[in-house]
């Protein structure tokens, strides 16, 4: 893993230290960590301001991550051309494309979508402007025609079933479907070559569940974490909270949410109200990751009524 490139002003993501210290309760060290952050933002145009400090990230010969803070879409540069996994939005779209073109000139030959959420396939006419095919599963394309939107791309071919091979040049990609676990049609990227997984949602390293979880069946979302934990990988690319990291960060997810469920099931067991559950389940050991306070009784909320309702 290699760093690239770094352009803008850094940003600060939600795992960032110097957000604890502004989460710290003492009002006095508050006050003087956010005049430091204008005094050190000073310096910037209003402009540059507006960027984030994309990065790429060379995770392996040819595969690259470009993003920042809470956007990482994946590239791989073959001999025949590039493939580009999402979008997110124009402006990243333009940013990820000018990032490619210093490392190559070959064409724009795929987009493939990771699945149906508009906030990570928007943007994809830059990519189509080049000469790319739009490609994604089909469950995504079926919900996107019935749902569509101004900002994303109709996709030009689909795949179907639980595996695609796409094939460019001397690269490969694992295109892998592990059924309904987040959104429709989500797809997992896995580059057997570089030994390395791009996934999408189901894995953010070191943070609970965002939010209420939305569109997430919390239990086929195990499952799907746990079948994931069988495949051949070293490095595991995200798409928030971090460009890549090991392996191991796909257990850790699948832990917290079994972690999650075990408590849960153990305040019905003990006869706690069904409301006062959310509020009254902890996780001491997932304590400091990113949105533990705010999102934990959201995240119990979700798999408490996935256990009562089925769904
Ligand atoms: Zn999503």
């Amino acid at each position: 893993m290699a760093l690239v490139r770094t352009q803008g002003l850094t940003i600060l993501s939600p795992g960032d230290p110097r957000l604890r210290t502004m989460r710290c309760n003492n009002p006095l060290v508050r006050l003087l960590t956010l005049a430091a952050m204008v005094l050190s933002l000073g310096a910037i145009s209003p402009a540059a301001q507006a960027h984030p400090a994309y990065q790429t990230t060379q995770v392996a010969p040819g595969l690259y991550s470009f993003g920042a803070g809470m956007a990482f879409n994946a590239f791989m540069i073959t001999d025949d051309g590039v493939i580009v996994m999402d979008s997110f939005d124009k402006e990243f779209a333009e940013a990820s494309l000018q990032a490619i073109r210093q490392l190559t000139d070959k064409p724009i030959r795929y987009l493939v979508y990771s699945h149906n959420h508009y906030d990570h396939i928007s943007g994809g006419e830059v990519f189509k402007a080049q000469g790319a095919t739009v490609l994604s599963h089909e469950a995504a394309a079926n919900w996107l025609k019935s749902h569509p939107s101004p900002d994303v791309v109709m996709p030009d071919k689909t795949w179907s079933g639980s595996r695609y091979e796409l094939k460019l040049g001397h690269g490969a990609i694992n295109l892998l479907y592990f059924g309904a676990n987040h959104g429709e049609g989500m797809t997992v990227f896995q580059f057997p070559h570089e030994h390395a997984i791009y996934t999408v949602d189901l894995v953010v390293p070191k943070r609970v569940g965002f939010a209420y979880m939305p569109d997430f069946s919390p239990r086929e979302w195990e499952r799907t974490l746990a079948e994931m934990g069988k495949l051949d990988f070293d490095q595991v690319m995200y798409a928030h909270n971090a460009a890549v990291g090991p392996r191991a960060s796909v257990a850790e997810q699948l832990d917290y949410l079994r972690d999650l469920r075990a408590a849960i099931l153990a305040e019905l067991n003990k006869g706690t109200p069904f409301m006062k559950i959310p509020n009254t389940v902890k996780l001491p050991k997932y304590e400091k990751w990113d949105g533990y306070e705010e999102w934990l009784p959201m995240n119990a909320w979700r798999i408490l009524l996935e256990i009562a309702m089925g769904v």
